[in-house]
């Protein structure tokens, strides 16, 4: 027992020294120079080269977030990069993943609800800053142009202070301007060995929500955007590998809203019932994962985030191994002259 006391004691001694130890400046300075070369280090490392589609997860929350970010994909290949939506929190977690920012070819918008759209900017800001060599694309359905100039008139100032401060020469002032295409369903890019095909998705009152599939040398991958399951989704999911697709779990808010009823709060209880119909329900996407032949479905923009085990498995009520949720940070690689999904969790 005395052999025990002594031992808590000392740890209790040396936990303290080192607590005590940084507060010196000194030790504080080589500590901040050895965390400050790590992170350095860290950007500066390239993604590995891979012959392979790469799909990112920046973004697996709806507006029921619980500390994920808003809805935010990224698809890459050796030579592409490309941003589907850019939810609120997902710039954040396109810097965790690494990702290559200054090579961003387009960012792809489903629609133009906040939760899509939140970080625009910071996505333009980010890699105009990281020293893209091009003007950035906001690509999306009827209604870009105005979503692009506004953002482009709201944050003119900011563009004006950033020049301002570090000079044209390091942020040209043209390549600050977003620009913009609008797209209509069917293929809507070809470039090398990427096609990129938009189809229509179902999320009323929302028209046009669109979502997107990408087929990269034999690989494919479909993003959903916010939609029910329709012919359409049927459609475009045929032969290909993965489907990202936002997830809706019905008991879950089924429940929350029942809850909030009964709590007296009934404006709260008709906007959580009112989600129900617009997002594709977890059964739903089991029935598609059994009915296509997608390899694997991966629930994202999560309705709502489950924030703990219990909430995971009433969200995945029947699902089958190839039906998985995803969470902020997880990425797929897909590749070529081969079948496997590879799913890296963080
Ligand atoms: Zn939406
Ligand atoms: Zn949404």
């Amino acid at each position: 027992m005395k052999k025990v006391l002594i031992i808590i004691f000392g740890f209790l001694v040396i936990v303290g020294i080192g607590r005590g130890l940084l507060k010196v400046p000194a030790i504080q300075d080589a500590a901040l120079e050895r965390g400050t070369a790590a992170i350095a280090k860290r950007g500066a490392i390239p993604l590995p080269e891979s012959e392979s589609l790469r799909v990112y997860v920046c973004g697996s929350a709806s507006p029921l977030g619980m500390g994920q970010a808003q809805a935010c994909i990224a698809v890459i290949t050796p030579e592409h990069f490309y941003l589907i939506d850019s939810g609120a929190g997902s710039t954040d977690n396109i810097s965790r993943l690494g990702l290559p920012i200054s090579q961003l070819d387009g960012l792809l918008l489903t629609h133009f609800h906040s939760d899509h759209i939140a970080e625009i900017y910071e996505v333009n800001l980010n890699s105009w800053v990281q020293g893209r060599p091009q003007p950035l694309t906001i690509i999306g359905p009827q209604g870009v142009e105005e979503i692009t100039n506004a953002v482009n008139a709201g944050y003119r100032q900011d563009r004006i202070y950033r020049t301002g401060h570090h000079g044209a020469d390091l942020l040209p002032p043209a390549l600050g301007v977003l620009e913009h295409k609008t797209i209509t369903q069917g293929v809507i890019l070809e470039d090398g060995d990427l096609t990129i095909t938009a189809y229509s998705g179902e999320h009323p009152p929302i028209e046009p929500a669109m979502g997107y599939r990408f087929d990269y040398r034999g690989r494919s991958v479909v993003i959903s955007g916010d939609s029910n399951v329709n012919d359409d989704t049927m459609k475009i999911v045929d032969g290909a590998d993965l489907l990202l697709h936002d997830a809706l779990s019905v008991p879950t808010v089924s429940a929350l809203s029942a809850a909030l009823a009964a709590a007296n709060q009934p404006r709260q209880s008709k906007i959580v019932e009112d989600v129900l119909d617009y997002h594709a329900s977890a059964e739903s996407l089991i029935e598609l994962s059994e009915k296509s032949d997608v390899d694997m479905v991966a629930f994202y923009h999560l309705v709502p985030v489950p924030p703990n085990s219990l909430l995971k498995d009433v969200f995945m009520r029947g699902a089958p191994d190839n039906v998985i949720l995803t969470e902020d940070l997880m990425w797929f690689e897909l590749p070529v002259d081969s079948d496997d999904i590879v799913v890296n969790r963080p």
